[in-house]
């Protein structure tokens, strides 16, 4: 765990998102939670160990930043925004989120087996927003300030959450800070737009969704990586290469690398993932034509190396 600032804590060294939290003079709020069962329990003690949870806020839909709420039940309110809320662990074509989160346990939680939910008992009560909102919205709690605005391209339902009093931004994945970008749901340029919404704010702190806490120095390099993927498929497109040769052939993997920590095996799947995702937006294609099934990391092929 990090102290980002005396009342702002982060952990950027999970796998999974960087759940963070807020301490106020009235209670805790906490933004994302660990999609790891074991790290989320210990999460939200280390949150209540400085006071209540008023309000759990999720910055995404993708799990790695909403499953973990499943053990945050009765610790405050949760907030999502519309967009995020309508998608929550929602299955989609490439990847069924629940599977995707129980494949983690193995390689990174095998005490998170016995606290594993079954997957009907799960969809019953995942823990979803009950505050659901579009546009921005502003929550205040004790002395503090919590503006939550809608900053969409990476996900449809993107939340930033802005708190002025620490001068500090939680962006989700609108930023992977020294690690690869993950495209599979996104729309660079609205993704653009919402970098340069953030660069509005009078901040010292952006905590993004993976990686190191960074300056607003780095929206700049988020964005060129945005821009590189974007100009490299279109030029493929303009050259007339099929969606196959372009997944062969864009690939980022030592320009942009490594992948966020605990999935070092979904390397070359990105790259083919973020390369076909453009290649169906940039052509007007039907998304996800003919992709594959993410890697299981229970595969002895995918093995972690000791
Ligand atoms: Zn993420």
């Amino acid at each position: 765990m990090e102290n980002v600032t005396p009342n702002v804590f982060t952990h950027t060294r999970l796998r999974g998102s960087n759940p963070s939290f807020v301490v106020t003079s009235d209670g805790v709020v906490a933004i994302d939670t660990p999609q790891l069962p074991s790290r989320a329990v210990e999460w939200r003690r280390t949150a209540e160990s400085h006071g209540p949870i008023r309000y759990l806020i999720n910055t995404e839909h993708h799990v790695d930043h909403i499953f973990g709420n499943y053990y945050f039940k009765g610790a405050g309110t949760v907030v999502n925004h519309l967009g995020l809320w309508e998608r929550f662990m929602v299955p989609g074509p490439e990847i069924d989120p629940f599977d995707y989160a129980h494949e983690a346990l193995p390689a990174d939680d095998p005490a998170g087996e016995a606290i594993f939910p079954a997957r009907d008992e799960y969809y019953r009560d995942p823990n979803k927003g009950s505050i659901v909102f579009t546009g921005d919205i502003t929550i205040r709690v004790g002395d503090h300030t919590f503006n939550l605005l809608h900053t969409p391209g990476h996900t449809p339902g993107q939340t930033t959450v802005h708190v002025p009093e620490e001068r500090a931004a939680f962006t989700g994945d609108t930023l992977f800070s020294g690690c690869q970008t993950w495209l599979m749901t996104s729309d660079v340029d609205q993704w653009v737009a919402a970098l340069d919404r953030i660069r509005t704010l009078d901040v010292d702190w952006l905590v993004p969704g993976h990686g190191p806490v960074v300056t607003k120095g780095y929206l700049d390099v988020q964005r060129a990586h945005l821009l590189g993927w974007k100009s490299a498929v279109a030029d493929a497109v303009a050259k007339g290469w099929s969606r196959a040769e372009t997944v062969a052939r864009v690939n980022f993997a030592d320009e942009f690398g490594p992948v966020d920590i605990g999935q070092e095996y979904m390397l070359e799947y990105i790259q083919t993932w973020n390369a076909g995702a453009l290649w169906d937006k940039l052509t007007g294609s039907p998304p996800g034509g003919g992709m594959p099934r993410p890697p299981d990391p229970r595969d002895p092929a995918n093995a972690k190396a000791a």
